[in-house]
């Protein structure tokens, strides 16, 4: 291919349909077209991996198989059957926004994308991903995956994350769509699955690409220029403390306030500060407590060192909250933790947490 020739279109979907109807992986949301199911696993799969999800999204389906079921049930329900899939207000808005398709739509998810783009929490990717695999529209959708593998394809020097360079795909995606002959959920999983199997963050496998021929970055010898990345500021680092109060039988959780960070989860109460500062908000002697390690936990915007102090859980009738981040404070049995279903919802944090002050948490289900 000349260097500058753009990837002849047709013969690119020709070639990546073929691929994706021999190479797709077996995932439950595939063998559905049901759109609440497919709106579920779209919302799972933001910034989540499919392998992580499958397990989530069959306990959840099993769970609230309909958009009604869903829409009646409590929030702390659907905390719980998220926990550990990370990001919570995700769950919070798939389930205002099936109380909204209920009350608005008569329970029928909308099939095109500026009704869709009315519903919590659902953005220009999922509207697409919506559109197009449940209902057949020519709707565009650009994620992660697709970001990557079109700026390979296309050799496009903007930075995906920029707004030029997010105007630039989105554009291309559509016009995409819009031309390839066959379904455009299909195009849509396509380009989706290349960027997850083979055109893969570090080093793609080119050699195994069905559209190597079409590929602009490869044609170049650049590959590893694209996607174009503009260096960040660094993530900032938030450092706190946190107490385990444990008894062989029970571990003392205070529920995070739901405008805070983790919201409506529960974990062993923790403060920015000293530990002198929280053991006093929990009414205990911080010498009574043993260090037992730290840890790290990376979120999109912040790196957390949690400092873990551990102590003996004292027998009291009532536990005054320790802070404002919280809204409530009890002690759990250790056997709830692992409990199926589960009844509160963690963040793998807390999971994290609970081994380090040496809490038995195995049976809480939190992605590692
Ligand atoms: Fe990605 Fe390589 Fe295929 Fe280009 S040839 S689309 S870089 S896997």
């Amino acid at each position: 291919m000349p260097r500058d020739a753009p990837p002849s279109e047709e013969a690119l979907a020709r070639s990546l349909l073929r691929w994706y109807a021999r190479k797709r992986r077996d995932l439950p949301w595939r063998r559905t077209r049901d759109a609440y199911a497919i709106w579920v696993s779209e919302t799972m799969l933001q910034q989540t991996r499919s392998k992580t999800v499958v397990p989530y999204y069959d306990r959840f389906m099993r769970e609230l198989p309909t958009v009604h079921a869903l829409a009646e049930a409590p929030e702390e329900r659907v905390l719980a059957l998220w926990s550990g899939l990370g990001y919570y207000r995700r769950a919070r808005m798939l389930r205002a926004a099936a109380r909204r398709v209920v009350a608005s739509h008569g329970g029928r998810l909308p099939e095109e994308v500026p009704l869709l783009r009315q519903l919590e929490g659902v953005g220009d990717y999922t509207a697409g991903a919506i559109a197009s695999i449940a209902f057949g529209r020519r709707a565009a959708l650009v994620d992660g995956n697709v970001a990557r593998v079109l700026s390979r394809l296309y050799a496009i020097g903007d930075d995906p994350r920029s707004a030029r360079g997010s105007e630039r795909l989105w554009e291309l995606a559509r016009r995409l769509v819009a031309a390839v002959d066959g379904n455009p959920g299909d195009w849509n999983q396509a380009l989706m699955e290349l960027g997850a199997t083979v055109c893969t963050p570090g080093v793609p496998v080119c050699s195994d690409c069905p559209v190597k021929t079409h590929c602009r970055a490869l044609a170049t010898g650049a590959v590893a220029d694209f996607p174009k990345r503009v260096t960040r500021a660094a993530q900032a680092t938030v450092r706190r403390v946190a107490v385990v109060l444990a008894s062989s039988s029970q571990v003392l959780l205070a529920r995070r306030r739901k405008e805070a960070l983790f919201g409506g989860l529960w974990e062993p109460p923790s403060a920015k500060g000293g530990l002198a500062r929280l053991a006093d908000r929990l009414g205990i002697d911080a010498a009574s407590l043993r260090r037992s390690g730290e840890v790290v936990h990376v979120l999109t915007h912040r790196r957390m060192h949690v400092e873990v102090a551990r102590g003996a859980l004292p027998r009291r009738g009532h536990w005054a909250v320790p802070g404002s981040e919280y809204d409530a404070i009890e002690p759990v049995a250790l056997g709830e933790l692992g409990s199926e279903p589960q009844r509160r919802a963690y963040s793998t944090l807390t999971r994290k947490v609970l081994i380090v002050a040496n809490v038995a948490a195995g049976g809480l289900r939190l992605k590692r």
